[in-house]
């Protein structure tokens, strides 16, 4: 598909919008972010998704998930902390205002906890919520929740998560990736970011974008978590949600780019050389 130049996020958007740190800044001024998933037969996930968030400049990164998945993933990333959220009904002790972005669903299963935790946070929570992977699925029986939601909402979906939500076909989908982006933002009022080998972004009003970084080193099992960590840090530090999701999904394809442009090929590439590579995309604007 051709877009027209104005409608491509490409590196001049990026090195314009991307925050810079101040240098007497502190922890707490880049945000205090939660994720919450993982399951017990797809623990690392999670574990990326902390990681990249916290590459991509989140101040201080918490991980909701079982204790039993704490137990097996806290030596993966020494630099978050731990919250356990128990298999029985105590949702409500998650202390969510103590946070200022939640990103929900990377490997969190399809049991009905995990379909009562996503619905206690669509609707219990009062910040920027990204919701990706099985959060999708279960958020689906549910859209309605999301147009009451006083935040931001942010739906990152990949072809076939799209088209489930949508209850067509992924070909269907593909004929029309911006008709129906838009269709889910503005009926559901909540951000798309529509991914793929290039990846829509629509805000609730109507704005469109397209990210052309990235290649197909990024097909590949865990590239959607660490996309939802780089989503995570960025919407805690940009003022603008849509700028935000625009220059987290180019860093995430030109960190793939860089790569395998300099040290990988697109054969090799894996989700967790991704999180490294961001450094060599943050590093070109110093
Ligand atoms: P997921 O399917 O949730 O793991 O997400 C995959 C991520 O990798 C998304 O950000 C996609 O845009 C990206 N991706 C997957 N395949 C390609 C490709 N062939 N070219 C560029 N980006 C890709
Ligand atoms: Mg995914």
């Amino acid at each position: 598909q051709r877009y027209a130049k104005r409608n491509v996020w490409g590196y001049e958007q990026f090195k314009d919008c991307m925050p810079r740190r101040d240098p007497y800044s502190h922890k707490g001024d880049h945000g205090k972010g939660l994720t919450i998933g993982g399951s017990a037969t797809m623990p690392g996930s999670i574990v990326m998704t902390a990681k990249a968030a916290l590459r991509a400049g989140a101040g201080l990164i918490t991980i909701g998930t079982s204790e039993k998945v704490i137990n097996r993933i806290a030596s993966q990333c020494i630099e978050a902390t731990y919250f356990p959220i128990h298999e029985q009904n105590n949702h409500p002790s998650i202390p969510f205002e103590e946070f200022d972005a939640i990103t929900i669903g990377m490997g969190m299963g399809r049991s009905g906890n995990a379909a009562a935790l996503v619905a206690h946070v669509v609707e219990q929570t009062d910040c920027p919520l990204i919701i990706d992977a099985d959060g999708l699925f279960h958020v689906k029986t549910d859209l309605a929740k999301l147009k009451v939601r006083k935040s931001p909402t942010i739906v990152t979906p990949h072809p076939g998560e799209m088209a489930m939500l949508l209850d067509i076909s992924v070909k269907e989908l593909l004929i029309t990736p911006f008709y129906w982006s838009m269709k889910i933002a503005q009926t559901y009022n909540v951000y798309v970011v529509l991914k793929g080998k290039h990846t829509i972004i629509t805000t609730p009003e109507g704005i469109q974008v397209v990210n052309k970084s990235g290649n197909a080193g990024l097909a590949k099992g865990g590239s959607g978590d660490v996309l939802a960590g780089i989503l995570l840090a960025l919407v805690m530090q940009q003022r603008s949600v849509f700028q935000a999701l625009c220059n987290a999904c180019f860093i995430h394809g030109k960190a793939a780019d860089l790569l395998v442009e300099e040290t990988h090929s697109d054969q090799d590439l894996m989700a967790s050389d991704v999180i490294e590579g961001i450094s060599k995309v943050y590093r070109t604007l110093s």
